[in-house]
């Protein structure tokens, strides 16, 4: 059993693919997401803050959808509110800056792992019983008419 506790209301479920929220929440974000989708088409590059209080919207929000990736940095300006997790230099879009993200491709390109795995398939010959029938009988047959 996978069961993890909600990010945002700490209660329990069990995720599918991974997912943080449970499916309350998820629906939550997904109405949240779409707020701040449609205002952002009607407002292209709008603000953080101009967003959020169009919208209501929490901040933190948009700012994780920007993370996520879908929330572009042409849709909404976040200059100053989003910082690279790695170098923690303000970024506008994504999860880190564009000299981490070379670094980062680079140390996973040069990252060599290669998964060895051996599948033994293990096959048990059940051995079936041979049936030797031992025992011979004789059946003599004395016909008496
Ligand atoms: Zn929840
Ligand atoms: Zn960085």
């Amino acid at each position: 059993m996978n069961i993890k506790n909600c990010k945002s209301c700490g209660n329990i479920f069990a995720p599918d693919a991974g997912e943080k929220f449970c499916p309350d929440c998820m629906g939550e974000r997904e109405e949240k997401y779409k707020k701040v989708k449609d205002f952002l088409w009607d407002n292209p590059n709008a603000t953080v803050d101009r967003v959020n209080e169009e919208t209501g919207v929490e901040k933190d929000l948009i700012i994780e959808f920007v993370k996520e990736g879908r929330l572009e940095a042409d849709e909404v300006v976040v200059d100053g509110l989003l910082e690279c997790e790695r170098c923690g230099v303000s970024i506008s879009s994504g999860r880190y800056c564009s000299s981490c993200k070379q670094e980062l491709a680079q140390g996973l390109s040069g990252d060599d792992s290669s998964d060895k795995k051996k599948k033994q398939e293990k096959k048990k010959r059940s051995d079936s019983k041979e049936m030797h029938t031992k025992d011979r009988i004789n059946d003599r047959r004395k016909g008496k008419n």
